[in-house]
């Protein structure tokens, strides 16, 4: 091909709007060519080949290929390895620069790093834009440059900086005539890639206002499908835009704002800690002589601990990918504290079922879970999980819904005695972390 072309490689960011990367390429001076590369690295991992995520980010694809084409251009989506795919595109095409926006993750880092080696050595530009958070790498850090370890101060200075700038959407749909109106529909069908075809149970791609303005009452409650908003699920994948939703944010909560900037606060710590997934922010806790009881652990997966609010929450992971965040901080404190086994095995379990996985947000929460992570709570408070049922539940109509067969002699005895689990993790916590200085 005798036209040289910029590539934007679409990755966790599947939307033409409002898209950092996009833009900019569109505003580079050579005509744009998207790409979308379906990772073997990544999907020979899963377990199930009916996994949700895959359907999920097929269809959108397809979604994203179809809005390319109104506008005369294409998606070219490719299945392989993201370095030998662009070993191959740069004998196919004559490639300018790449475009592409920036992931945290430590595996996406490497693949980058890899890539951006192998175009620099052809002379081909490769970069990178911020666009699934608002604040990235150093720009919300302490006066001394370090990165926050607490989340309160890096949320006041996150709010401080904030500003118009940083919450503008970009204009992408003025420049939609730099595409490269190049013709590929050979897109790789789920059936070639291994997977089968289901249907993830996404909600809506839109905004929910008015969940947005009650959110500060409502959040809690998990028996209320309409007290959070669902959308973790677009922002992992970028289906929609960060700054859209910090807009709404701004204007109508400031509590669901904290959570936004939760998320940035993760996706900071990971990258400033790229091997939190494995080890214990705070080292001292990877002293901690976890039980590990197998049965146990698989009568958390199977929710059938004998605590209805913990198994409802599993039960509900286990059959629709998503579990409300108060009941993800009881389950994960019960399988930690209860059945002191390590945070790593119930991450794992959420990257397999999580429709949202995320892993910054997963890590962050289990290690706060886990009282090794950043600003977690002290060891010593270990959530009662009947207390929390009374309190978040109160007419047991979320348990009702996910453990038909609660208090009937169907379910399961408590597969620990409260009191006394709660006094073994006590232990086992104080003698891992009270003796020397890590
Ligand atoms: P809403 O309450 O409507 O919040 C809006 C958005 O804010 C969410 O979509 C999410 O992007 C962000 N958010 C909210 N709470 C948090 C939080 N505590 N930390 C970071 N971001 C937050 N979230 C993920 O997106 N992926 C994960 O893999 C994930 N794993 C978790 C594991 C554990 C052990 C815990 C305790 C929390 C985890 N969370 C994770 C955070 C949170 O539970 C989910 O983001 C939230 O429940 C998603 O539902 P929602 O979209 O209705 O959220």
């Amino acid at each position: 091909m005798s036209t040289a072309v910029n590539f934007f490689w679409f990755r966790r960011d599947l939307r033409i709007n409002d898209n950092a990367g996009l833009y900019r390429a569109l505003r580079s001076g050579h005509p744009v060519q998207c790409l979308f590369i379906f990772d073997k690295e990544i999907l020979d991992k899963l377990e199930d080949r009916d996994d949700k995520r895959v359907s999920f980010i097929h269809t959108e694809i397809l979604r994203l290929h179809e809005e390319l084409r109104k506008h005369g251009a294409s998606l070219i989506v490719r299945y392989g390895n993201p370095l030998e795919i662009w070993k191959d595109l740069v004998n196919e095409f004559k490639i300018n620069g790449v475009y592409a926006n920036r992931d945290y993750e430590p595996y996406a880092r490497k693949r980058d790093k890899e890539v951006f080696e192998f175009l620099k050595d052809k002379g081909i530009d490769f970069k990178g834009f911020k666009d699934q958070v608002i604040f990235d790498k150093n720009e919300v850090v302490k006066d001394d440059g370090e990165p926050y370890q607490v989340y309160s101060p890096y949320m006041r200075k996150w709010k401080e900086r904030m500003n118009d700038h940083f919450s503008r959407s970009y204009p992408v749909e003025k420049y939609l005539d730099h595409l490269f109106p190049y013709s590929n529909p050979d897109i790789p069908s789920l059936d070639e890639m291994g997977f089968k075809k289901v249907d993830p149970g996404v909600p809506q791609r839109t905004i929910p206002k008015e969940i947005i303005k009650s959110y500060d009452r409502t959040r809690n409650f998990p028996a209320n499908e309409e007290g959070t908003t669902h959308l973790s699920v677009h922002l992992r994948f970028g289906t929609i835009s960060i700054r859209e939703l910090t807009r709404v944010a701004l204007d109508l909560n400031q509590k669901f704002l904290n959570e936004l900037i939760w998320r940035d606060f993760y996706q900071m710590v990971l990258y400033h800690f790229p091997e939190s997934g494995e080890k214990a922010i705070k080292p001292k806790y990877d002293r901690i002589e976890w039980v590990n009881d197998e049965e146990a652990f698989q009568r958390w997966c199977d929710g059938k601990t004998g605590y209805p609010l913990v198994d409802a929450g599993m039960r509900e992971l286990n059959e629709t990918g998503y579990m409300h965040n108060r009941v993800r901080m009881v389950v994960a404190s019960f399988l930690t504290k209860h059945l002191l086994t390590d945070w790593r095995w119930g991450e794992a379990y959420f990257a397999k079922k999580l429709l949202d996985y995320d892993m910054a947000s997963n890590v962050g929460g289990w290690q706060w879970a886990a009282g090794s992570g950043m600003d977690a709570a002290p060891y010593f408070r270990i959530f009662n999980p009947e207390s929390q049922l009374e309190k978040f539940d109160p007419k047991g109509a979320y348990v009702k819904k996910w453990v038909p067969e609660w208090k009937t002699s169907d379910y399961p005895k408590p597969v620990v005695e409260h009191k006394k689990a709660r006094e073994r993790a006590l232990e086992i916590y104080k003698k891992a972390v009270s003796g020397g200085d890590q």
